[in-house]
């Protein structure tokens, strides 16, 4: 019997508006302040070629691992403030945004509600999630989608780099 009831869940975050590598960096100090929760793991920076809508700047990607006693609705929630407070603005659908944090999953919780879906509904099609999850839990499988190794080879097409330590400031 595990010790402790608490979750495990991945999150992504993107950003593409006023200085993207500093949002993902302050968004890690962030979540690693996330009440009754901790900040387990955290991948390298990628830059990303958008999808959906081309006409916006590259993102910054990066995926997280924090383990959690808070509730998957209390999570979103405080995920959501922290977007936010970072002059989120909700303009469209893959519209160019300040900071972005999808959670990708929780456990092996599988969960369809109106303002939630777990597994995350696009995550498994995109290179830019897929590469740092890889980087942090190279075993993973996705809850009815398989692993990530083979979900990551069918979106090879997709542009994606590493940023540069010299980049990070
Ligand atoms: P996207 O991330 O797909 O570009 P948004 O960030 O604008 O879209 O999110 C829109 C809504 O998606 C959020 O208000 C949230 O309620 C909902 N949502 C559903 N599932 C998830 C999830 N797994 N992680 C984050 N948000 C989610
Ligand atoms: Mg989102």
């Amino acid at each position: 019997m595990p010790l402790t009831t608490d979750s495990h869940a991945f999150i992504a975050l993107g950003s593409n508006l006023e200085n993207p590598i500093q949002h993902i960096l302050q968004a890690l100090d962030e979540l690693a302040k996330l009440p009754a929760s901790r900040l387990l793991v955290y991948s390298s920076l990628y830059r990303s070629a958008p999808v959906g809508r081309l006409d916006q700047p590259d993102f910054i990607n990066a995926v997280a691992l924090i383990e959690t006693a808070l509730s998957p609705q209390a999570l979103l929630n405080a995920l959501l403030t922290i977007e936010q407070q970072h002059g989120r603005i909700r303009e469209s659908l893959n519209a160019p945004r300040t900071l972005d944090l999808d959670i990708l999953m929780i456990d092996d919780l599988k969960c369809k509600e109106n303002n939630l879906t777990l597994p995350h509904p696009r995550m498994h099609q995109r290179a830019f999630v897929l590469q740092p999850l890889m980087e942090i839990s190279p075993d993973c499988h996705i809850p009815g989608q398989g692993a990530i190794s083979q979900l990551l080879a069918a979106c090879s097409e997709q542009r994606l780099e590493q940023v540069r330590e010299n980049d990070i400031k």
